[in-house]
């Protein structure tokens, strides 16, 4: 079986804690503190290897989690960063939240892709020391690194897509004009995987070409084998629609160009405006008034047409020359941009829990919640510093803070963020 999606979990590591340790030496007197940091906690890192062409990994292995950050400790020293954990998937892997379904990577190149970031580390009790409180015993917890249930799906990088009912001479002519063999025989469905082949035009020149399987009507909603194979010609850049003009099995070749094209716009209204070349396969089954009447019938509606014989390439090399033509003045292979993170306006935390705990006159700040929001906020922006108030009084944290006896003056930390308390 032809594995192309899979849902798997990750989570990057949680930040090491930050130590409490006081300096202690002969003959120092009143050594200071010196709890040291913790190490920030791995990445979840998505990386494309060539070698991979299916998902079928993941079918077995759903977990990946990422090391925890190495804890601060005494004699300033701060806990080492755990390595990133590394995962291989083919070229052209795209990767989802599952929930909302927005686009967090798309790994199409040789880059790595940070998904889920390791958490930071918390301070050593060093940072809390101030001139009225000189032995801070207490330092800050690691972050946790962010975790997701994610969606991966495959969709190959071709620049072209070759589309069309089953049994037309889609993988013939994949097969006559690249080095890539897929199965061809005279049933339904022998291609049961895409198939990618290069075309070499000369001179350096080459495209991608891909060979899916047949389509059949209602195949969008999952009644016949071929629709999710449709995913692996969204990113095509030009599709090549073969039609049996003999009608060799019965059927009207009009009719099967309409269905086809029917097919594409339920799947995606976006592939059905791609632009897109006709061919006429298996010639030598039928005589020239039937292909010329089928020639104008798609000539009228602005398509180009060629008639061929794919089992002996007959009349291939007109139809590769206009492919490269057409692709010359395409834009490039689709790459998926990743989707903004969610912007909430404030209301949607209210009344959320938050745990304020007064230590030496700093005033902690926790709640899961939290977490989230400050992923958001920029520190920089004075209008992400405007929410971030709205979120903190809608939520109840300035009247938790105002309950647990803060003054104006007084220190707020809420994990990796800290101000003086302002009214
Ligand atoms: P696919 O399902 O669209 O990939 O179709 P295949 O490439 O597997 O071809 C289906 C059948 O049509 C095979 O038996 C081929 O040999 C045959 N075929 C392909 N091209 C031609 C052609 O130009 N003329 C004739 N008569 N048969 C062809
Ligand atoms: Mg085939």
């Amino acid at each position: 079986m032809f594995v192309d999606t899979a849902k798997i979990f990750i989570k990057a590591g949680d930040g090491g804690d930050g130590a409490v340790a006081f300096h202690r030496e002969k003959y120092v007197a009143s050594g200071g503190p010196d709890g040291g940091d913790g190490g920030k906690g791995g990445n979840i890192v998505f990386q494309a290897d060539s070698n991979l062409s299916t998902l079928s990994d993941f079918r077995y292995k759903r977990k990946y989690i990422a090391q925890k950050g190495e804890n601060g400790r005494g004699g300033r020293c701060n806990g080492k960063k755990a390595p990133d954990l590394i995962i291989r998937v083919p070229v052209g892997t795209v990767v989802r939240e599952s929930e909302s379904g927005r686009i967090l990577a798309d790994i199409s190149d040789n880059e790595p892709v940070v998904v889920a970031k390791g958490g930071n580390g918390g301070w050593g009790n060093i940072h809390f020391a101030t001139p009225t409180r000189q032995t801070p015993r207490f330092a800050k917890p690691g972050l946790p690194g962010e975790e997701y249930e994610i969606q991966l799906e495959l969709k190959l990088l071709a620049d072209v897509g070759i589309i069309g009912f089953p049994n037309v001479g889609k993988s013939t002519l994949i097969s006559v004009v690249s080095e890539a063999k897929p199965v061809i025989a005279d049933y339904h469905f022998t291609t049961i995987t895409p198939v990618l082949g290069v075309v070499n035009m000369g001179e350096g020149s080459s495209f991608v070409m891909a060979d899916i399987p047949g389509l059949i009507e209602g195949a969008h909603n999952g009644t016949g084998l071929g629709h999710r194979f449709l995913r692996h010609i969204e990113r095509c850049r030009l599709l090549v629609h073969i039609v049996d003009v003999s009608g060799s099995e019965g059927r009207d070749p009009k009719q099967d160009f309409v269905t086809i094209n029917n097919e594409l716009e339920k799947f995606n209204p976006d592939l059905a405006k791609r632009p897109m070349i006709v061919v006429g396969n298996k010639c030598d089954l039928t005589d020239e008034e039937t292909i010329e009447d089928f020639k104008n019938y798609i000539e009228s509606q602005g398509y180009k047409f060629f008639p061929i014989m794919a089992a002996i390439a007959y009349e291939v090399k007109p139809l590769l020359n206009e492919i490269r033509e057409q692709l010359s003045k395409l834009p490039p292979v689709v790459r998926y941009e990743p989707d903004p993170a969610p912007v909430f306006d404030g209301n949607e935390f209210k009344d959320r829990k938050v745990n304020v705990t007064n230590r030496d006159g700093v005033f902690f700040v926790e709640g899961e919640w939290l977490l989230r929001v400050l992923r958001t906020i920029n520190f920089d922006d004075s209008e992400s510093m405007g929410y971030f108030q709205r979120v903190l009084i809608s939520a109840g944290v300035i009247d938790a803070l105002k309950a647990a006896g803060i003054n104006e003056g007084d220190t707020v930390s809420i994990y990796d963020v800290e101000f003086d308390f302002v009214e």
